[in-house]
């Protein structure tokens, strides 16, 4: 099949968040089943052109926001350890080649977000009716991408070239919908009753991208079985749009993410001090070690238990709840390590407690990719107490690298983990959503620091196996039944 994705994140050319991971690791496994696989992608700032060997292409685009015309150029990176395997870059300096992905350099979104994610979306169409590509599927992810099966479903809905597309939408996060000012209207070249209240585009009186994608995608998708069952249940989990799901024909399918096991695995990890296996699990003590010296820890913490966390610091993460078990937890004479970034007064609470317990704990304010490998690979437990959780990618790195995972019950992280019960399991797994259920949590994993059964819930960790394959021939299942229908 030729398919396409798109997305405004893939791995390794740029990344925010789970997008970014599963953008990188769907496609070459789909072209592992045999399919051609083309995303396509906005050029940020950040592209390494010379070191991905990323090649410009002699084609101009030009796209119209309203009265605005955009030029975009094209650049192509052929991935050399996947035959079939292709990322297309737009490229334009404006909007994309002098910026991150959705945030300038103080964490503040773009102001012209809309407008950005708008013109990628016309110019990666452009793009496909430049080249008579045809496309068997075009799979599109987030509310970046939403508005492709709106177009393919109204001004091209007549277009030969797109007669046999058939269109997949994945929720990676259904909080973000990509919401704009009706005045932005006569951007989008759609037809006017789309905007009208009720219908696919509006929502209380603003634009809704993600919206209109849910209704107009031939599928729709979430990154885990129980989020889908979620989000058709729950006006909260589903950030209002539980209606809109339930007025689709099809219901939103679960099928969950998986694992790059090239790029997380501690036998390979070029980033973390030694590397290790489930047959020589001792050497994961020597990254702890490097770990506690190189965060300035007490080295005594190296026989007491490490937490560590890498996330994004928003209200999804749960980090209200994680502030408000801390004290708990430091006054256990454990050692905490926190790497991330987002709202100003998470990252200023726990830098004042990492300040009152120095030596203790250490808080990392940023995106660290090295960082990351190396505190997942150095702790003993890992934190993540997600409010919601569409699934997860943390938690399934922090298993493959015997760091036990010390969860909220919800979304991906219900079908990743399985609860320690004395005798058989992958980690810990609270509910409610409180902080005696995760204060519990958490001294049920202290306990069992000290036992030989900690070194089984490692092990259990480890193997435990989320690789790709098995989601993409659920997403191959799901694009047969696609395009069988035609
Ligand atoms: P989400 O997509 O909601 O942010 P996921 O757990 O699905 O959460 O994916 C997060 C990804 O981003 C993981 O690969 C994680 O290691 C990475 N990540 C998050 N914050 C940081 C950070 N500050 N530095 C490095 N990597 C980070």
């Amino acid at each position: 099949m030729n398919i396409f994705f798109i997305s405004a994140e893939v791995f390794p050319f740029s990344k925010v968040g789970g997008l970014g991971d599963v953008c990188g690791a769907l496609p070459p496994a789909l072209a592992r089943l045999g399919h051609a696989v083309k995303l396509i992608t906005p050029a940020y700032a950040t592209l390494d052109r010379q070191r991905y060997a990323v090649e410009e292409l002699p084609v101009r685009l030009e796209i119209t926001l309203s009265t605005q015309n955009y030029l975009f150029g094209v650049s192509r990176w052929v991935n050399p350890a996947s035959s079939g395997h292709t990322v297309y870059f737009l490229d334009n300096a404006e909007l994309f080649g002098t910026r991150n992905v959705y945030t300038d350099d103080y964490g503040e979104p773009y102001p012209d977000n809309a407008a950005r994610f708008l013109a990628f979306q016309k110019a990666a169409l452009a793009l496909i009716l430049n080249q008579n590509w045809q496309p068997d599927i075009i799979h599109c992810h987030d509310n970046h991408a939403a508005l492709i099966p709106v177009y393919l479903k109204t001004i091209y809905a007549n277009n030969h070239r797109f007669a046999q597309t058939r269109s997949v939408l994945t929720l990676h996060n259904i909080a973000y919908q990509g919401l704009t000012a009706m005045e932005d209207r006569p951007l989008f070249d759609l037809p006017d009753y789309l905007f009208a209240p009720m219908q696919p585009l509006e929502w209380y009186g603003k634009i809704n991208p993600l919206k209109a994608g849910i209704v107009f995608a031939d599928a729709v998708t979430t990154v885990s079985p129980t989020h889908a069952r979620e989000i058709r249940k729950d006006d909260q989990l589903s950030a209002g749009l539980r209606g809109v799901l339930a007025c689709r024909q099809s219901p939103p399918i679960g099928i969950l993410n998986g694992v790059d096991y090239t790029y997380w695995d501690p036998a390979q990890d070029i980033f973390i001090a030694k590397q290790y296996s489930v047959e020589n699990l001792p050497y994961k003590q020597t990254n702890k070690q490097v770990l506690l010296e190189q965060q300035g820890l007490k080295p005594d913490l190296l026989a007491r238990p490490l937490f560590g966390m890498v996330s994004r610091l928003v209200e999804q993460k749960g980090i209200d709840l994680l502030l408000q078990c801390l004290l708990y937890l430091l006054q256990q004479e454990v050692g905490v390590i926190i790497l991330g970034s987002g709202a100003k007064e998470y990252e200023d609470s726990l830098q004042q407690l990492a300040r009152d317990f120095s030596g203790q704990m250490r808080f990392n304010l940023g995106y660290n990719e090295p960082l990351a490998h190396q505190i997942i690979a150095g702790a003993d437990f890992y934190l993540m107490p997600s409010r919601f959780e569409p699934c997860g990618m943390t938690q399934m790195y922090a298993m493959r690298y015997g760091t036990v995972p010390i969860v909220h019950q919800t979304g991906g992280l219900a079908d990743t983990i399985i609860d320690w019960n004395g005798k058989e399991g992958t980690g810990f797994a609270f509910t409610p959503f409180t902080p005696a259920a995760f204060q519990d949590a958490l001294k049920r994993a202290i306990d069992l620091y000290t036992t030989a059964d900690f070194e089984t819930i490692r092990r259990n960790g480890m193997q435990a196996d989320f690789s790709w394959k098995h989601s993409a021939f659920e997403y191959e299942k799901l694009y047969r039944k696609l395009t069988d229908k035609r």
